[in-house]
């Protein structure tokens, strides 16, 4: 195929988003930026980009950072093993390479969090080595233009890919092509819905197009469903705050906080739910006397979905008289919620009564 790069290159000058990283794309800036973008949209992302680096804006900064500030300036982003592995290899990057990302592809791809693309992207874009950089993006344009119908989940297949990626890169501008690439897939050669061929700079090479196959590329082995988990909760309210739990030091949201929960749990009623609360050291006022005789009051059912698991929440809210909070717990007030404990996307609507229904 003939080279892709000059059509390329000239239709992502003149397309391409200005986006923050892109004006001053120094090694850190990218890196976090493509951590923060790994699973989250530009537009969802991008406060969380300009706050984050307000914050900290040296490596050496985010290696210093208090765990609860972390967490909290990553809150709703999702997927916080992203930030507790920025953080990891920001102390490596202090300890081994005098705060500042080592300008060596196989030194990045060694850090925690950093894998072929983001190596591919840092080392391309703000050194300027000509590796590739491959993520869904450029397979699914890859597999389009080259109509292949290879199935991209398959590693031989993505090396396949991955070698066609690096024959049309430019030696001159690497970290501009590899954008381009990228900005084409997330703009034109769309994942969901028809790609705009059209306005495609690369249409007069591309085999899917010829051949009218683009909507069934790429081919992908679908993903196991998901298995879904109960989850209770109980919103508890002191004169002291919110009752807030902390999750375990490992696995799905360590580290972070939230409303008092049981996994795998549906409890039938308040009073079973007041009876756990009570196992954990809470006392609450009895639900059927809350209000002059009214019952607890129902949460309203919540669901988040994370990678592998979708959770379905239901749960009460009690009133609790001032006391300690038990091992592991706190109480927050409102102001502690806003600015100190960092609480999951997955309790939004909790998060929200807490904050706004008091
Ligand atoms: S012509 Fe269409 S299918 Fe081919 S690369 Fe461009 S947008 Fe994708």
């Amino acid at each position: 195929m003939e080279h892709i790069a000059p059509a390329l290159l000239a239709w992502f000058y003149q397309n391409k988003r200005v986006l923050p990283f892109r004006t001053d794309p120094s090694p850190y800036h990218v890196w976090l930026s493509e951590i923060m973008l790994q699973q989250t949209r530009v537009s969802a992302a991008m406060p969380y980009y300009e706050r984050f680096l307000a914050q900290l804006p040296t490596i050496a900064d985010l290696a210093a950072c208090p765990e609860e500030k972390l967490h909290k300036l990553w809150e709703g982003l999702g997927y916080y093993s992203r930030v507790r592995n920025l953080q990891k290899a920001a102390r490596i990057v202090c300890e081994q390479y005098g705060g500042e990302l080592p300008a060596d592809y196989e030194a990045l791809r060694g850090l925690p969090g950093i894998g072929d693309y983001t190596a591919g992207a840092i080392a391309s874009i703000s050194f300027g080595i000509p590796v590739p950089a491959v993520d869904g993006n450029v397979l699914r344009v890859f597999a389009r233009l080259y109509n292949d119908d290879g199935n991209i989940t398959d590693p031989a297949v993505k090396r396949k890919f991955t070698q066609w990626v690096v024959q049309h890169q430019p030696p001159d501008t690497p970290g501009d092509y590899n954008e381009a690439l990228m900005e084409l897939g997330a703009l034109v050669c769309l994942p969901n819905g028809t790609p705009l061929c059209a306005q495609c700079p690369l249409a007069h090479l591309c085999g899917a197009h010829a051949a009218g196959t683009a909507l069934t590329l790429p081919v992908k082995t679908k993903p196991k469903p998901r298995r879904v988990e109960q989850v209770a909760v109980a919103l508890v309210k002191s004169p002291q705050g919110w009752l807030l739990q902390r999750r375990g030091e490992t696995g799905l949201l360590a580290g972070l906080w939230q409303p008092v929960l049981w996994p795998e749990t549906v409890f039938e009623t308040a009073d079973a739910m007041q009876q756990a609360l009570a196992e954990l050291g809470v006392q609450t006022a009895a639900p059927f006397a809350l209000r002059g005789g009214s019952a607890a009051q129902p949460l309203p059912a919540a669901k988040h979905i994370f990678s592998h698991v979708e959770w379905q929440m239901a749960g009460w809210r009690f009133d609790a008289p001032a006391q300690p909070a038990p091992a592991g717990c706190v109480w927050a007030d409102e102001q502690q919620l806003q600015a100190e404990y960092a609480l999951p996307g997955a309790f939004k609507v909790y998060k929200k009564l807490m904050l706004n229904k008091e």
